[in-house]
């Protein structure tokens, strides 16, 4: 049985890793709800049991647990995730904080798996793991030579903040989190700018793929826009590969792909939509067709919900392959 704390339990991505916790069989018999002074010692209804949120401070983080799901932004993982890392906890992290470090593992466990030489594990940027789900049976079968991501990502993937703005902002307000109003528009900017022109999620996007696939030279370029839609990303990926295939042969390798569901039935107007993927586990991948402006490439439109695979799901996926690795 583990001893289990959650970090940003009240948060979006925090909610969800306790509704998956809940129905994944994680052997737990202590759990822990961690929250800033603003959300502390509050009642939290669990499985029927009644937990009272606490204030995350040094001293708690020394204590050891089995596993911490960290989901409390960057600078609370730089913080704290250290302290949690001496005590002997393994913690699994949602914030970009550690992402690109050497010796970190950044894991979508479809793909890779933890080396374990440190005991924070990075949990990838939402777009990024919905993306190397159905990439990495391409890489296998075919080589990967280029990726060119253009991304549709929901609110809810700037947390509170974010689902308030769109929600507020359909009354008339202005915006709070954005630095433009999001209802009725699309933005093409997430995260900060960087010098080179590309936004810093653009930027994870294209660093986390080739780090992850471990493909350090393969071409990636991204666009990452926020769109007015609740839940769910969309990401369109123009893949190039190293041999030849077909649209048939890359459907066919997508229905045999774990965690990925193909819906491509254009005729019937069937192609995966963000409503219908929020709450589902899978990544859906359809429109799949040849670009044929280029040698062995193909367009790809993807959909996955950004707060269950994208961040909690796979998060307490990385724990459930540890504990299963644990138990062999
Ligand atoms: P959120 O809804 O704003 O929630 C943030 C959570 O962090 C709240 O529970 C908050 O507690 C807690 N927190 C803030 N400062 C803290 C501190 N000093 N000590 C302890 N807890 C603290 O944000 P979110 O969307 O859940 O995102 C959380 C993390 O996941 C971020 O690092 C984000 O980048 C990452 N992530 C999010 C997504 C997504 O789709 N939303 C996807 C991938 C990764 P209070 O209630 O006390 O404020």
């Amino acid at each position: 049985m583990y001893k289990i704390a959650v970090v940003g339990a009240t948060g979006l991505v925090g909610q969800k890793m306790l509704e998956v916790l809940e129905r994944k069989s994680i052997p737990f018999n202590e759990l822990t709800l961690f929250t800033s002074a603003r959300s502390a010692n509050k009642e939290v209804v669990y499985q029927g049991k009644t937990y009272i949120t606490e204030e995350l401070t040094e001293e708690k983080a020394n204590e050891k647990y089995d596993f911490v799901l960290m989901s409390a932004g960057g600078s609370t993982s730089l913080k704290f995730s250290p302290l949690f890392e001496q005590a002997g906890s393994i913690v699994i992290d949602n914030s970009s904080a550690y992402r690109m470090e050497e010796g970190i593992d950044l894991i979508v466990p479809e793909v890779n798996s933890p080396q374990l030489n440190r005991k924070i594990i990075a949990n990838p940027n939402c777009s990024t793991i919905q993306s190397v789900v159905p990439l990495k049976p391409l890489q296998d079968k075919y080589g990967l030579k280029r990726v060119a991501y253009t991304t549709y990502q929901a609110v809810s993937g700037s947390g509170v903040a974010g689902r308030n703005d769109l929600i507020n902002g359909a009354k008339g307000e202005a915006p709070k989190n954005y630095p433009h109003p999001i209802y009725n528009n699309v933005l093409p900017h997430i995260d900060v700018f960087l010098e080179s022109g590309y936004t810093k999620e653009e930027q994870k996007m294209i660093d986390e793929t080739k780090k992850i696939l471990n493909l350090p030279d393969l071409k990636v370029t991204a666009t990452c826009v926020r769109v007015p839609v609740q839940d769910s990303h969309s990401v369109a990926i123009n893949v190039t590969l190293e041999q030849p295939a077909t649209v048939q042969d890359l459907r066919h390798l997508f229905e045999q792909t774990e965690g990925v569901i193909l819906i491509d039935d254009v005729a019937n107007n069937e192609y995966p939509l963000a409503i219908n993927t929020t709450g589902k586990d899978e990544v859906f991948v359809g429109r799949i067709r040849e670009d044929d402006t280029l040698d062995n490439s193909f367009h790809i439109w993807c959909t996955a919900d950004n707060l269950l695979k994208g961040a909690a799901l796979n998060a307490v996926q990385i724990l459930e392959q540890i504990h299963l690795n644990n138990h062999k």
